[in-house]
């Protein structure tokens, strides 16, 4: 690669320090939406330092929710903070983690691609790395935001510390800029905020050859001067390039924050980009209302991975975003679905304004998951299914509805006899133009149906109003699908099918009569809901919630 290297596109290389879960997402995803609010054009990418090639084959406890793009990719649920912040869309190229680098250098060396040579970790896996970044760029892109996983001074995020690092020299300062997020804690009982480790942790940055240009310091209070120059003045950076990252209670204010201490003046000065003053409106707005609801609904949410929160993180922020769009405070209530019994369904439902099961794998929790969808039918609260809880919301009316007792998903029970949710074949996908088969030499499928297929919405259903249009398209991640054997029989009981694929072999939303909001999606909604664009369908959730709490209240 050589100096000369002329690109339209500018990159920020976010680091982090001190220790992990700082937030360097939401900050990234901040730092966009302030860019964006000053007419950039942004993009984003994430860098993994963990060798699974992706993490849809991680477990949530450990790692989060996996975020799933248009283009069917399972990603970092970082994605998810940018396409919510920013109108920037993410796909497959958006998140590389070492194993996706390493595959694919170890492929290239099978190849013969650099036969004759050593491959090593400098210059061939950075330069894998660096080819990954400078692919963002792009005559429609003015900033690609590049977010390094992990913290500085581990080994693994070495060889992406290395990339970033060459790229200054490639690419020149006024076309890269590093910052650095940090932690500057308070001690109680010495009353001060101490800067040693944020010291340390750009000691250790230079150490591998960056000095960072913009320090982000998470601090629970604003940084006063004499702070922020001692920071600048031992770090070797601008005293006006030392930033407040605060908490705070409602993540959309970081963005506001940030301006405040002027972190995207800063950005474009250093990057040398001419952009007007931020508009801002949007955000404040959001704030405005997150601040003063009118009223509360409380959700519950019966999952498995309840005690992570990070585990059903879109999810937690499509429900907020409903209540937004209804001027109502959403309180979500985690219930575990494995300690859900029939003894105690009253005492842990009986309060709620609404029910949602989430999306899941495997069977640890089904039993609950059943008891909670039956609480919601019988005393007709707005129940939501998602993927696994539509799945399980088709098997509960089945089972007690019907009275097709055995009835089940081919997932928990090969044999059923009523085999309500099973595993397909093949399947049509417009989104690539092809049948996608389902290997069957392997026992789970392998493979999924995965990203954006559209949806007929069935006309006059509540969805349909809801949506408010006839055709519709969402994200997917799941290997079964319901049997459209048995689609005579439910409706004929009440639970109508009302999205359908245009070629009317998958289904995709059931809706049940007689009830206030009974509703099932095979598909992600929470991944495209956005805080100024609350989803149709969590906005009309927490309506619907909210109608039921009024009634509720009215007949204690
Ligand atoms: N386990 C179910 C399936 O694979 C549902 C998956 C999900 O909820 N994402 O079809």
């Amino acid at each position: 690669m050589k100096r000369s290297k002329k690109l339209h596109t500018k990159f920020i290389f976010i680091t982090g320090g001190v220790l992990s879960s700082l937030g360097k997402g939401l900050a990234a995803a901040s730092m966009g939406a302030l860019l964006e609010a000053r007419g950039l054009r942004v993009t984003f990418l994430k860098l993994d330092p963990y060798i699974n090639v992706d993490p849809g084959t991680m477990n949530p406890f450990q790692h989060g929710e996996v975020y799933v793009t248009e283009d069917g990719a399972e990603t970092d649920l970082d994605l998810g903070h940018y396409e919510r912040f920013t109108s920037a869309s993410m796909n497959a190229k958006n998140n590389y983690t070492s194993g996706k680098i390493y595959y694919s250098v170890i492929t290239k060396e099978r190849k013969g691609v650099y036969l004759g040579g050593t491959v090593q970790i400098i210059p061939h896996v950075t330069d894998e790395i660096k080819s990954c970044i400078l692919d963002l760029a792009g005559p429609q892109i003015d900033v690609a935001i590049v977010e390094v996983g992990g913290t500085v001074g581990d080994i693994e995020s070495l060889p992406f510390l290395e990339a970033i690092r060459q790229l200054r020299y490639d690419l020149g300062r006024e076309n890269t800029l590093y910052i650095h997020l940090t932690f500057v804690p308070y001690i109680k009982t010495a009353g001060e905020l101490k800067t040693k480790p944020t010291q340390h942790s750009v000691k250790e940055l230079r150490a591998i050859g960056i000095q960072p240009d913009i320090l982000l310091c998470r601090t629970d209070r604003f940084l006063p001067p004499e702070i922020k120059k001692k920071i600048a003045l031992f770090c070797n950076v601008d005293e006006d390039a030392v930033i407040t990252a605060k908490d705070v209670d409602c993540i959309y204010e970081i963005p506001l924050i940030f301006h405040q201490e002027g972190l995207d003046e800063k950005i474009v000065e250093l990057l040398n980009i001419w952009t007007r003053e931020p508009d801002l409106s949007v955000w404040q707005e959001i704030v405005r209302k997150y601040k003063n609801p009118k009223d509360n609904v409380t959700i519950a949410i019966v999952g498995k991975y309840v005690n992570l929160k990070d585990s059903y993180k879109s999810l937690n922020e499509a429900l907020t975003h409903g209540g937004l769009a209804n001027d109502l405070r959403v309180d979500l209530k985690f219930v575990s679905a494995d300690e859900l019994t029939p003894e105690n369904i009253e005492e842990t439902l009986r309060e709620v304004d609404g029910i949602l099961v989430p999306g899941g794998f495997g069977i640890r929790g089904i039993e609950g998951k059943f008891l909670a969808i039956k609480y919601a039918r019988t005393h007709k609260i707005p129940f939501f299914g998602i993927c696994l809880g539509m799945q399980l919301m088709v098997i509960e009316f089945t089972r007690n509805v019907l009275k097709w007792e055995e009835a089940h998903s081919t997932e928990f029970d090969k044999n059923t006899p009523y085999p309500i949710i099973y595993l397909m074949k093949e399947w049509y996908n417009p989104r690539k133009g092809c049948i996608e088969k389902r290997d069957e030499t392997c026992d789970l499928g392998g493979t999924m149906r995965l990203g954006s297929y559209p949806c007929k919405l069935l006309r006059g259903s509540k969805v349909w109003k809801a949506y408010g249009c006839d055709e519709i398209s969402e994200r997917h991640r799941h290997r079964y699908e319901f049997n459209l054997v048995y689609r005579e029989a439910l409706e004929k009981a009440g639970l109508k099918v009302v999205g359908i694929s245009p070629d009317e072999k998958l289904v995709e939303i059931v809706e049940l009569e007689d009830h206030p909001w009974f509703i099932g999606v095979q598909f992600h909604p929470e991944f495209k809901s956005k805080p100024s664009a609350a989803h149709p369908l969590f906005k009309d959730f927490i309506r619907a919630a909210y109608e039921y709490k009024k009634q509720r209240k009215e007949r204690n």
